[in-house]
C-alpha cells in the first residue's frame, strides 16, 4: 500500500503524490506568541513533528515552513498592558515557544518566518487583489470580497447559499462559520495601535491575520505546494480564507493536501486560553510531569481523534517510554551468548536469523500502519510486540551480540519517526567503579556475599547500580 493521507479538502484519504518527485514543501499555522503555547497548541506541533519525520523516513526531502505570528490583536494588547514595545513581548514567547520544541524532541523546521519580517510582501499580494477587483476599501481597512471567489467554503465544506450578500465585512480574524462575510486583509491605523504600523499605498495599518500565512508560504514554498497543516479550528476560517486570497493572487491552485490535527481536550471541552483549562509544558513539569512522556502520550492517539488529556495517562506514557528506553539499553549492552549455538525456534537455522525475520516483519508493519494516515496508534502496537518477543530472547539469555543489534536497529529506526528514546549520550561509569564491580563478582563467586552486599551499597552511595540479570551484570546510573 502506498502513503495516504486524509485530506481536508476532499474528505477522503488519497494517495500521496507530491507534485515534485521526492521533494516535499510544506506549511504549518505556528504560534501566536503572546503567551505561552499550552499543551493542545503543542499537540498540533507533535503531530507536524511526527508527519515530517515519517516523509523523511520514505525518503522525501521536506522543506517546512512555520510562521510566527508577532503582530495581531492579542500580541497588541498584551505588549500594551505591560507598557512594552511589540518586539519586547513577542521575543519572551516566541523563545519558550523553542524551548518547547525542544524539549519535546520537535525537529527544527526549515524556516520560522514572523509576520513582522514579511509586511512589505503582504501588501504586495492585497495590492494584487485590489487590482484584481476581489478587495475593496473601506474606511476601517481593506476586505476580501468573498462572493467574488466561487470556491469560497469549498475546505469547510460551507453552504454558499447561507452566505449573506453585500456582507457587512468582519475586522475580527476568528469568527464563527454563521458569521462567514468579507473578512479584513488590512487594518486601518487606529490610536489603540500606537506606535505599531506600516505605511501601505492603500493607507496606514497593520495586516489581518489571513493574509500573512498566504503571504509567507508563497514566499518560501512557491504559488503551489504539498502539505498545509494546522488544528481543526483553523479550516474556518483561517484556511478557507488562505485559499480565497492566495488562488485569487496567483490563479494557480494554492495547496494539494490539507492536514488537521483535532484538539486535545480537557473534561470534554477542547483545551483554549479563553476557557482558563489549559496547562502549559512548565505547569506539567512542575507537576512532575516529564517532556518525553508528554510527546508519547500526544502522538499515541491518531491525530484525526481527539484526546481527552489526564495526569494518569501522562504517568502510564512515562512508564511506556522508561521501558523503551530500558529495553534499547539492555539491547545496547547486550554481550550476548555465543552465535552458533542451536536455536531455540527449531524451524530457524540461528537465533540471528530469527531475529533478522521478527525486525523485517516489524518494519514491515510498521510501514504499512503509517501509511496509513500516519497510524501511529497501530504502529506502536507493532513496536510492543516486537519488544515483547525480543525480550524473551533476551531474559533468557538466548539472543546473540548480532541480533541485538539487529533488534537495536529496528528500535532506533522506529525512534527516527517516534523521537522518545533517549537522545543524550550515556554517562560513561567511571573505571574505579568498573573495578568495584568486579571485586563484588569476585566476591560472590567465592560465596562472600557480606562482601558483596557491602560493594553493591557502596556503589549506589557513588549513584550506580548493579542489576543481576541471565545476560550478566549490568551496571548503570541511578538517574
Ligand atoms: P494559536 O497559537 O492559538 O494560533 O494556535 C496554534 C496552533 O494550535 C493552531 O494550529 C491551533 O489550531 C492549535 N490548537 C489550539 N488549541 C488546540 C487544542 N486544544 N488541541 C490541539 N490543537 C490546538
Ligand atoms: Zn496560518
Amino acid at each position: 500500500m502506498a502513503l495516504q493521507f486524509y485530506n481536508t479538502l476532499s474528505r477522503r484519504k488519497e494517495e500521496f503524490e507530491p507534485l515534485h518527485g521526492k521533494k516535499v514543501c510544506m506549511y504549518s499555522c505556528g504560534p501566536t506568541v503572546y503567551n505561552f503555547a499550552h499543551i493542545g497548541n503543542l499537540r498540533s506541533y507533535v503531530f507536524v513533528d511526527v508527519l515530517k519525520r515519517y516523509l523523511e523516513w520514505k525518503g522525501y526531502a521536506v522543506t517546512h515552513v512555520m510562521n510566527i505570528t508577532d503582530v495581531d490583536d492579542k500580541t497588541i494588547n498584551g505588549a500594551k498592558a505591560e507598557g512594552v514595545p511589540l518586539r519586547a513581548f513577542t521575543e519572551r514567547y516566541e523563545k519558550a515557544f523553542f524551548d518547547d520544541l525542544s524539549a519535546l524532541n520537535i525537529k527544527p523546521a526549515t524556516k520560522y518566518p514572523r509576520a513582522t519580517e514579511h509586511v512589505g510582501d503582504m501588501i504586495k499580494m492585497i495590492q494584487k487583489l485590489l487590482d484584481a477587483g476581489v478587495a475593496y476599501k473601506k474606511d476601517d481597512g481593506i476586505y476580501y470580497r468573498i462572493a467574488a471567489f466561487k470556491k469560497y467554503g469549498a475546505l469547510s465544506h460551507l453552504d454558499r447559499a447561507s452566505l449573506k450578500s453585500g456582507a457587512s465585512g468582519v475586522r475580527a480574524d476568528e469568527y464563527a462559520k454563521d458569521a462567514a462575510s468579507d473578512f479584513a486583509l488590512w487594518k486601518a491605523w487606529d490610536d489603540a495601535d500606537g506606535d505599531v504600523y506600516w505605511d501601505a499605498p492603500f493607507g496606514r495599518g497593520r495586516p489581518g491575520w489571513h493574509i500573512e500565512c498566504s503571504a509567507m508560504s508563497s514566499k518560501y514554498l512557491g504559488d503551489s505546494f504539498d502539505i498545509h497543516t494546522g488544528g481543526v479550528d483553523l479550516v474556518f476560517p483561517h484556511h478557507e480564507n488562505e485559499i480565497a486570497q492566495s488562488e485569487a493572487a496567483t490563479g494557480k491552485p494554492f495547496v494539494k493536501y490539507w492536514l488537521h490535527c483535532e484538539h486535545l481536550m480537557v473534561d470534554g471541552r477542547k483545551m483554549a486560553k479563553s476557557l482558563g483549562n489549559f496547562y502549559t509544558l512548565r505547569d506539567i513539569e512542575a507537576r512532575g510531569g516529564d517532556a518525553t512522556a508528554l510527546r508519547y502520550l500526544l502522538i499515541s492517539t491518531h491525530y484525526r481523534s481527539q484526546l481527552n488529556f489526564t495526569f494518569d495517562a501522562l504517568i502510564q506514557a512515562k512508564n511506556t517510554v522508561d521501558s523503551l528506553n530500558d529495553f534499547a539499553e539492555r539491547l545496547r549492552e547486550a554481550k550476548g551468548r555465543p552465535a552458533g549455538r542451536i536455536p531455540r525456534d527449531a524451524s530457524y537455522k540461528s537465533d540471528s536469523e530469527r531475529m533478522k525475520d521478527l525486525t523485517a516483519h516489524a518494519r514491515r508493519k510498521f510501514e504499512e500502519y503509517m501509511d496509513d494516515d500516519l497510524n501511529v496508534a497501530y504502529a506502536l502496537t507493532v513496536v510492543f510486540d516486537f519488544v515483547r518477543e525480543a525480550n524473551k530472547l533476551l531474559s533468557s539469555g538466548e539472543m546473540d551480540a548480532a541480533s541485538a543489534k539487529e533488534a537495536l536497529a529496528f528500535m532506533e529506526d522506529a525512534d527516527r519517526v517516534l523521537g522518545v528514546l533517549k537522545r543524550k549520550k550515556k554517562r560513561e561509569i567511571p573505571a574505579e567503579a568498573r573495578e568495584l564491580v568486579d571485586a563484588r563478582e569476585a566476591a560472590r563467586r567465592k560465596g562472600d556475599y557480606v562482601e558483596a552486599d557491602r560493594i553493591r551499597a557502596l556503589l549506589r552511595g557513588k549513584g550506580i547500580v548493579i542489576e543481576d540479570s541471565k545476560e550478566g551484570v549490568r551496571v548503570k546510573w541511578l538517574d
